[in-house]
């Protein structure tokens, strides 16, 4: 082996250049040579390859973002996509790709592998953090910490007029981020898709919860909560986000006026955690590790503090569960 190539991939997020400069300087480290892909899958294609050296990630550590680029590529997604990705990969001699992203990009990491031999290694970044095989993924971190610091934010707002405040974080069908950003922000109430909403039980909580003497209510809802209730149609059938439907109930239904803030895109970007850098630094030098150790189609991720390589189809198919025992802990101390 005497290359690699590494790209970013899918939904940037914080972290991902942290872990590109630790697949690139652990790879020079090891006298190979290094080329970054740009935008993701469409530069595979397009034969966007750049060399990289030790000044090329200089400063990259701290900075949010992917200087990769990242882009969703539709052409990767059929066989002949691929075949012709595998072929510019070759046409410069590389036979080997790190993949930085999520369960979208590793499928397709996974099938390149399979169908063109080219060695394929993923590295989880995504602030979904719902990727199996790891406990944390790269970007969760940074995101949470940018959750809870809202929190904290319009926590004042929610006390100086005594309103409830609905939060909508990212999540479309997981509530780990939702969940651990609820907990440590103190949140009111925590709304995630893997368990069912019944709206009357939160607007009772919430009105139980004015009646005891508190002057605000945050309620953290990911926004792939679907809402149930006895005068409620769920909020997909009424085509609404699940913040603005639940907000209008409890301004509907108890002492408090809610106001919505959906917090959107700011959850992706910034500068990453020190937890972040730390894990994308060993997760890119490991994923050069397995490529040295002539391994291919696995996720390098942290199980029990520890790197640890799985395929990458356990990675892409076993469902990663909410831990139910932090949900019954975040109603307890709310
Ligand atoms: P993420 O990696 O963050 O989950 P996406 O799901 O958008 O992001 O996937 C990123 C890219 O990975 C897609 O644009 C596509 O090129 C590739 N990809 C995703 N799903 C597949 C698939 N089923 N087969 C092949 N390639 C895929």
């Amino acid at each position: 082996m005497s290359n690699l190539a590494v790209l970013t991939s899918g939904g940037d997020a914080p972290g991902m250049n942290a872990a590109v400069r630790a697949v690139v300087r652990k790879a020079l480290s090891e006298g190979l040579e290094v080329f970054g892909v740009q935008r993701g899958y469409a530069g595979v294609i397009d034969g966007d390859f750049i060399k990289l050296n030790s000044s090329s990630v200089s400063d990259v550590i701290g900075q949010g973002g992917t200087f990769l680029r990242s882009a969703r590529c539709d052409e990767f997604r059929t066989p002949a996509g691929r075949k012709k990705a595998a072929e510019k990969l070759r046409s410069k001699g590389i036979e080997n790709l790190v993949v930085i992203g999520g369960d979208g990009s590793f499928t397709g990491a996974k099938l390149l592998s399979e169908e063109t031999g080219i060695n394929t290694i993923g590295v989880p970044a995504t602030i979904d953090n719902d990727i199996a095989c790891t406990h944390d993924s790269i970007g969760y971190d940074t995101a949470l910490n940018t959750i809870i610091d809202a929190i904290s934010k319009i926590r004042d707002t929610a006390s100086s007029h005594e309103r409830a405040f609905v939060i909508e974080t990212m999540g479309r069908h997981a509530g780990f981020l939702a969940l651990a950003a609820g907990l440590a922000g103190g949140a009111e109430s925590i709304l995630v898709p893997e368990r069912k909403t019944d709206v009357d039980e939160v607007c009772q909580t919430i009105q139980k919860d004015y009646e005891e003497g508190k002057i605000h209510s945050i309620i953290l809802v990911a926004e792939g909560v679907e809402l149930e209730g006895q005068r409620f149609e769920t909020n997909r059938e009424m085509n609404e986000s699940p913040a603005f439907a639940l907000s209008k109930e409890i301004s509907d239904r108890t002492e408090f006026e809610a106001r919505v803030t959906i917090l959107g895109h700011i959850q992706r970007g910034g500068a990453p955690t020190g937890r972040d850098r730390l894990l994308a630094s060993r997760l890119g030098a490991a994923a050069v590790d397995r490529l040295l150790a002539g391994e291919s189609n696995v996720m390098v991720g942290l199980v029990n503090s520890q790197v640890q390589a799985s395929p990458i189809k356990d990675a892409i198919e076993q469902e990663k569960e909410l831990d139910m025992d932090l949900y019954e802990l975040s109603t307890i101390l709310s």
